[in-house]
């Protein structure tokens, strides 16, 4: 066994990964494309397998977060892909940014007017996309910076702006009527460019946004995190299957002679005759500190809690539950599995799903299950 195996294995099903991506697919109203958002290294599953999985599933439209993570991205993909980097280009990169042949989110005038002047060829700037805000208040181009572009002809006509997009602020939470406010904005928008600019793709929905109905659409869709098995819709039932699985070791297994506390700050007690087991990972690990005391794993097939404050490499699960049969054979434990889901191990954390995923430390061997 190779020595990462015994610090753990994290195991990515690609298999799910497909199903996720063909039920999202499945989900858009006719004419709207699924595109897929691979940023942070896959939201921390692996861009390199992950990328050219999505691609094999019909995906071509990839986004990234930063211009190194679309230049990481090139080469795992066949040509025919379109790659947006979500945070754009940073000024004096323009030329180099186009050459790559990735299409930055351009969120202000000044940056279209850059764009044009650097990599402009007879006529006409290479492929670039705009991002407006339609309430999220982040990124995204002001109306005034908006109106200022569209009222500039020869600017706008030479752009060459192949997709329009904003984001969401509270997609997963499909009773807030700021999701119809923002809707609306967009849609404003959209009308304006298209008006000048028929051509362009127009695209708003995040993995919770596809859930908001079909109006919601438009040409293209981003999921991310329900790709990866984060609930788009969070408090009813995970349409998305678990991508995720994460087993890490027992490296002690003891009985307390006498009470005693757990872990550093003594904040957790434990009363003489429990069985404790010490498992192999820690916040280091991504194994999020802030669910000390209150998180679990799976130990066989029956829940275990932990115990005390988590530390960077350790955490300790109270394992008084399993019969002794079920000790002696206990070599590993489960943090994430499909009965310890994503969005309840962040739950534990305060946190949400997208936290736990991008966290995954780097100490795991990988496992990918495909045909
Ligand atoms: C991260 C991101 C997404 C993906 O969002 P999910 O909630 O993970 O589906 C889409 N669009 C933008 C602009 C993003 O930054």
């Amino acid at each position: 066994m190779d020595s990462n195996a015994q610090e753990g294995l994290l195991t990515v099903d690609l298999k799910a990964l497909e199903d996720n991506y063909q039920n999202l697919c499945a989900r858009l109203a006719d004419g709207s494309n699924c595109g897929a958002v691979v940023k942070a290294d896959a939201y921390g599953l692996g861009m390199e397998r992950v990328a050219p999985k999505l691609y094999r599933c019909g995906c071509r439209d990839f986004f990234v977060a930063t211009q190194a993570e679309g230049e990481a991205l090139i080469p795992l993909l066949p040509a025919d892909v379109r790659i947006m980097v979500l945070t754009g280009v940073r000024d004096g990169c323009e030329k180099a940014c186009a050459q790559a042949g990735l299409i930055p989110a351009l969120f202000t005038f000044q940056q279209v007017n850059n764009w044009v002047k650097y990599t402009q060829i007879e006529g006409k700037a290479a492929p670039c996309a705009v991002k407006v805000d339609s309430g999220l208040t982040r990124l995204g181009m002001t109306g005034a910076d908006f109106n200022k572009l569209l009222s500039d002809e020869r600017l706008l006509s030479a752009a060459n702006i192949q997709l329009l997009f904003s984001h969401l602020a509270c997609a997963d939470e499909p009773q807030r009527q700021h999701n119809g406010v923002q809707l609306q904005n967009f849609q404003q928008f959209a009308a304006q460019l298209r008006a000048q600019s028929p051509g362009v793709r127009l695209s708003l929905a995040n993995s919770s946004g596809i859930y908001l109905g079909d109006r919601y659409h438009f040409d293209l869709a981003r999921p991310g995190a329900a790709l990866y098995g984060v609930n788009p819709k969070p408090g009813q039932l995970n349409p998305m299957r678990a991508v995720v699985n994460l087993r890490v070791p027992v490296i002690q297994q003891r009985r307390l002679h006498e009470s005693a506390y757990v872990g550093y700050g003594a904040t957790q007690q434990v009363a003489a005759g429990s069985w404790l087991a010490v498992a192999r990972a820690g916040y280091a690990d991504g194994v999020l500190r802030a669910q000390s005391g209150r998180g679990w794993g799976v130990a066989g097939d029956v829940k275990v809690p932990m115990v005390g404050r988590l530390s960077m490499d350790t955490c300790v699960f109270d394992v008084s539950g399993l019969s002794s049969s079920q000790r002696e054979s206990l070599v590993h434990i489960e943090l994430l599995n499909r009965q310890l889901k994503l969005d309840e191990v962040a739950s534990y954390g305060g946190t949400n799903g997208y936290e736990v995923l991008t966290s995954l430390g780097h100490r795991y061997a990988r496992c990918y299950l495909d045909d």
